[in-house]
Formats: C-alpha cells, sequence, structure tokens
C-alpha cells in the first residue's frame, strides 16, 4: 500500500479534487468482505481530516455520552482518487518503492526523488 495513516494526500478527482489532508484511517474492504472475514486488497478507502465532511444525524443510543444531533464528520474516499503529498516537494505525487540494503522498505516521490518516510 503506497498511502498509510498520517500521510497527507491531495484528492485527484471528484467532488474534493484539489482538497488535501491528513489521513486518519484506512478502511479496507466492503462491509459485506468484513463479515465474511474477508477483504479485497484493491478495495482500500481512506478517511482524510477535513476533506469529504458530511452531516450525520445521530440519534441517542444506549451510551449517554454519545453525541446526538448533527455530527458533522469525514466520509471515507476510494483510495484511488487520492495521492500521497511528499513532504518534500509538496506535490502531489506517485511514489516508488525501494529495498534498502537492510531490508527496510522506502517510499521514494518520483517527482523530486527524496525518500518518503
Ligand atoms: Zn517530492
Amino acid at each position: 500500500m503506497h498511502i498509510k495513516t498520517g500521510d497527507t494526500v491531495e484528492v485527484i478527482s471528484g467532488e474534493n479534487k484539489g482538497e488535501r489532508g491528513e489521513v486518519q484511517r484506512l478502511l479496507r474492504g466492503r462491509l459485506s468482505g468484513r463479515q465474511q472475514g474477508q477483504s479485497d486488497p484493491n478495495d482500500v478507502r481512506v478517511i482524510v481530516a477535513g476533506v469529504n465532511m458530511i452531516i450525520k444525524h445521530q440519534r441517542r443510543t444506549g451510551n449517554v455520552r454519545t453525541q446526538t444531533g448533527r455530527i458533522e464528520r469525514e466520509a471515507p474516499i476510494d483510495i484511488s482518487n487520492v495521492m500521497l503529498v511528499c513532504p518534500s516537494c509538496g506535490k502531489a505525487t506517485r511514489v516508488g518503492h525501494e529495498i534498502t540494503g537492510d531490508g527496510k522498505k522506502l517510499r521514494r516521490c518520483k517527482k523530486c526523488g527524496e525518500t518518503i518516510e
């Protein structure tokens, strides 16, 4: 996977195109797949902080501490609609993968050539 939690990404298609934010969560597989204990590695969505906000109407549940009413929260975005933003050059970029001598996997920006932690 070329994107992970904590990365900054840019939305490259859809109504939020051009918006950037930090990846808060990666969601793998559809609900049905999860129920069967399977997940499709190609079906990955991301929650990006402050991007793709929806208003959710939260009903009171058993937990009295649960916030109720209108809650603004991020809706998942298909991972194919976002690109990693390189922390070095600040551009949305493709990343290449490299294995270092000690077996560590590195990501490298294809635009500026810098490694990405
Ligand atoms: Zn770069």
